[in-house]
């Protein structure tokens, strides 16, 4: 590495110690010439003076004698000095007694010396004798020219000032031979041993020492810098280890890498294969299962149509006149008819979620009304000595979002089980909210479940114990579907279970709230009940009248003195008699069908009402409404019946089995019914009469029920007109397309009386019955 002169340390040395020694050259030489220069201004006036002091004498002498010729040899003599250019004697009068003068010597230093000396100075010197020192003779006057003196000064203060550059001139060249010779240059050799040192090289010697500077700065700088060379070196070594070892991993983990991704895409390959293959399988089995599910759906409906006719026309039999053997044989054929058709129900069902086309509705509905509905249908399958209770949380939300038809479903599947396998006790549903689910439970007391079943129960075609089917009857459908209807609802189904003591079913759904629980109308007045402490009438009267801010009580015997009340609810008719001995308050009997009183019996009661259990709360609260009875009513209020008399129905309908069996059943129900064949020939008559209620067959020849509901629903005075589909097919897109078009609800053929008269109660108005 090559440093310019000017950079170099020794240099800059050389140039601070030149300076400086040039500076203090030149303020010493200053010094030096000035006193050079005091002296040689003095030294002026000494020579003269001494000039004075020889002439002195003789120039007195002659002033003395006033010999002129004397003067003149003096000055001139004086005029020999180099330094004097005029010599004058002055007589004592002031007269010249002798002049001499030369011209003064030119130069073009002169002006210097003139600065530093003045061009010429003048001394006189008084005249007299020794003898008469008071008495002057006249003067003596010397000019004295100062250049001589001045020259003189002048070159040795420029030898001075030159010899003293010339000094520092060589110190400093000396200096800077000293200073390279001593610093530069074992720097400069440190310097090239170090740029020549390759850290990278195994052979790595430590740095000489420049000869001779062993022990000096420069020694001590290689010493530490091959200090901490060695440790770099070291530390250099050490990552270039471990930079290799990192390699040589990194080569490693790119081959495991590799090796891995190898593996990975040979399975990701085979992966997409067998996807490919489940996929195609997938599609398969799908398509299958569409159609399975089609051809049980056509098959049940080939099947159901027939069915449907057979059980209607075997239903309108049995009304007929008959002797008890045919009518027994005709209910047997009615019973076998109904248990194909809920099996054929169960099966196409079934279907339909394995061909995954199950598909939800999500509408509001009324749970607690419907839980009561199918509480009231299924009564009628109660055991005599059974109880059947709604306990019907006061605070259920009036309306949910859901599928009424299958939460109907999972009701009615748990009510019959319960209902089927209990000969005696309870059977209890309840409804309530708890942690936003609802839940729908089912308690009753009869035979139980053996713990080893109760897995076994939900599988299709499952029983708990062997003699279960001959016993009870049953195609273990009805849980498998309910747990599955449950699981698709994204709720649960929970079984307890004791053999012989009873179960309790409880299907938790998570149901959104559409409308909260109403405020409950507050009355006035107090009941007294006479019923078990455990029954279901009690647990129901004890939740709903406190709630409905009736003063309450209630005794499982006859009290000795009868409260005083203002209505009496019973539910054992064998207490009634003396019940009635002691009290004339209006009195409820709440007990199954068949145990209702006879029209004599209870007439010796009055005032009594007999109301079917389960005991709704409508019937409740339309019977506390009327807290005191005066008129006693003996006929049984029919519930199903009720809103349905007189409502003008209009069927559409061209197959002439189904509009018997509907218009029977219509007619039957106290309705009104007027028939078109078409839905053409329904138009007609709509322009002429409003019905109530419109059932509407989808397939029909001229014009079919989808173009005549379209044609209805154009016309703004039927906007709001209920209309039903009739249709025998169970696809469940059917039903869909039904409600899109711009129909209230749907009915699939056969129906069963129970069907027609909930969806019927659903869709008529409220005071179309009760008008006519
Ligand atoms: P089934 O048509 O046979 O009633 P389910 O699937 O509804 O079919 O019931 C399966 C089995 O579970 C029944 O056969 C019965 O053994 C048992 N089971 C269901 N509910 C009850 C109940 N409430 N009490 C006793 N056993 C019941």
């Amino acid at each position: 590495m090559v440093i310019p002169l000017s950079n170099r340390l020794s240099y800059k040395q050389a140039r601070l110690t030149v300076v400086v020694a040039f500076i203090l050259g030149t303020l010493l030489s200053l010094v030096q010439v000035s006193i050079d220069y005091a002296n040689e201004d003095a030294s002026i006036n000494r020579e003269i003076h001494a000039l004075q002091q020889i002439s002195h004498n003789p120039a007195a002498r002659i002033a003395y004698n006033i010999d002129s010729e004397l003067a003149q040899e003096l000055l001139l003599g004086l005029l020999q000095s180099p330094s004097v250019i005029r010599a004058e004697i002055i007589d004592s009068s002031g007269g010249t007694l002798a002049s001499v003068s030369r011209p003064r010597i030119d130069s073009r230093y002169r002006v210097f010396s003139d600065f530093l000396f003045r061009d010429s100075r003048i001394f006189e010197d008084p005249l007299f004798v020794s003898h008469a020192p008071d008495e002057p003779l006249g003067v003596l006057r010397l000019e004295v020219d100062t250049y001589p003196y001045g020259a003189t000064f002048l070159s040795r203060a420029a030898l001075t000032m030159v010899s003293g550059f010339v000094r520092s001139l060589l110190l400093s060249i000396l200096l800077l031979v000293l200073f390279y010779y001593t610093l530069t240059k074992p720097l400069v050799s440190l310097i090239h041993a170090l740029s020549e040192r390759d850290e990278k090289s195994s052979k790595r010697t430590p740095v000489a020492c420049p000869s001779g500077h062993e022990k000096d700065e420069i020694g001590v700088l290689v010493t530490v810098t091959n200090h901490q060379l060695e440790s770099v070196s070291k530390e250099v070594d050490q990552r270039r280890e471990a930079e290799n070892r990192l390699t040589e991993y990194l080569g490693e983990l790119e081959n495991i890498v590799s090796a891995r991704t190898a593996e990975l895409k040979a399975a990701n390959n085979r992966l997409l294969q067998s996807n490919a293959d489940l996929d195609q399988a997938r599609e398969q089995a799908l398509h299958t299962a569409q159609l399975r599910s089609a051809f049980l759906a056509n098959m049940s409906h080939e099947i159901r149509t027939p069915l449907n006719g057979l059980l209607g026309m075997v239903a309108l039999a049995s009304d007929g006149p008959l002797n008890d053997e045919q009518r027994e044989q005709l209910s047997v054929a009615r019973e076998s008819g109904k248990v194909l058709m809920d099996l054929l129900n169960d099966i196409l069902d079934l279907s339909k979620f394995e061909a995954g086309e199950l598909q939800l509705e999500n509408i509001p509905f009324d749970l607690a009304s419907l839980g009561e509905e199918c509480a009231t249908l299924l009564s009628q399958n109660a055991a005599s000595g059974v109880e059947l209770s709604c306990l019907i949380s006061p605070q259920l939300p009036t309306q949910l979002l859901g599928d009424p038809t299958r939460v109907r479903q999972i009701i009615n599947n748990l009510l019959s089980n319960a209902l089927k396998f209990t000969r005696q006790g309870q059977v209890t549903l309840e409804l309530r909210m708890n942690a936003r689910q609802v839940e729908i439970e089912l308690c009753d007391t009869g035979i139980g479940i053996a713990e080893d079943a109760m897995q076994r129960i939900f599988q299709p075609f499952v029983q708990a114990a062997p003699g279960i089917t001959r016993q009870y009857g049953g195609t273990g459908l009805g849980l498998a579907l309910t747990r599955r209807l449950c699981e698709a609802m994204h709720g649960e189904l929970l079984v307890q279970s004791t053999l012989h003591q009873g179960s309790r079913f409880c299907a938790r759904l998570p149901l959104p709230v559409h409308t909260p629980a109403a405020a409950l109308p507050q009355l006035q007045g107090s009941v007294f009940a006479l019923c078990p402490d455990s029954s279901g009438l009690q647990r129901q009267l004890s939740l709903w009248l406190p709630a409905l801010g009736l003063r309450y009580e209630h005794s499982a015997h006859l009290p000795e003195s009868m409260p005083d009340c203002d209505l009496l609810i019973c539910n054992t008719p064998e207490q009634l008699v003396a019940l009635r001995e002691k009290t004339s308050t209006p009195l409820i009997l709440v007990s199954s069908y068949g145990h209702f009183l006879s029209q004599t019996a209870s007439s010796t009661l009055a005032p009594l009402q007999q109301i079917a259990q389960p005991l709704t709360r409508q019937t409740l609260l339309s019977q506390l409404r009327e807290h005191v009875l005066h008129q006693p009513r003996l006929q049984v209020v029919n519930e199903q019946q009720a809103p349905l008399q007189h409502a003008d129905i209009l069927l559409v309908e061209d197959n002439p089995v189904n509009q018997m069996v509907a218009k029977g059943m219509l007619l039957k129900l106290g309705c009104r019914v007027s028939l078109a064949e078409n839905g053409e020939e329904a138009l007609q008559q709509l322009a002429q009469q409003r019905p109530d209620l419109i059932l509407m067959d989808c397939n029909m020849p001229i014009m079919d029920g989808y173009e005549a509901t379209l044609r209805i629903r154009q016309d703004s005075r039927w906007a709001d007109l209920p209309i039903i589909a009739l249709t025998a097919n169970a696809l469940a897109d059917e039903r869909e397309r039904c409600l899109q078009l711009g129909m209230n609800d749907y009915l699939a053929k056969p129906f069963r009386r129970e069907d027609l008269i909930s969806t019927l109660r659903r869709w008529l108005p409220p005071t179309s019955g009760n008008q006519a």
